[in-house]
């Protein structure tokens, strides 16, 4: 069974042929908005969208669900957006990337754990993710 990217909301799919496809749009000037297909290997951040909407590095973007268009970015860590993945073994686990263009961060995440990390800007988030050295010994 292949890996699927599933709406955290709806739970529709939104891997079609060989991309994830969401509905984007610039925080900083909503008109801008357009869908955006992404690689769905973890630590691949080539992206493609139409040529009228052009994504500017450095800029915020929402991210929707183009099939129920519920918001993805993250309420609970700032910045991130949240899909869900579904692996070959049909475990369930949450994919947290960066909603700021040109960051390269990917958290792979089951539960409250960190599975796997890819990306150079993963120290920008790592924070969200660390359990302080003093709460380990009750882990
Ligand atoms: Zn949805």
């Amino acid at each position: 069974m292949a890996i699927e990217y599933l709406c955290k909301v709806c739970r529709g799919h939104l891997n079609v042929k060989n991309s994830i496809i969401l509905a984007a749009s610039k925080v900083s000037n909503r008109t801008q908005r357009g869908l955006i297909l992404l690689n769905p290997e973890l630590g691949n951040y080539s992206t493609t969208t139409h040529p009228s909407f052009k994504i500017e590095e450095g800029e915020e973007y929402i991210y929707t669900c183009p099939i129920c268009s519920s918001q993805l970015n993250s309420a609970k860590y700032p910045h991130l957006v949240r899909i869900l993945m579904i692996d070959e073994n049909k475990k369930e686990h949450n994919i947290y990337f960066s909603g700021i263009a040109g960051e390269k961060c990917t958290f792979k995440m089951r539960g409250n754990k960190v599975e796997e990390k890819k990306g150079p800007d993963i120290k920008i988030y790592g924070k969200y993710f660390e359990v302080p050295e003093e709460d380990r010994k009750y882990l």
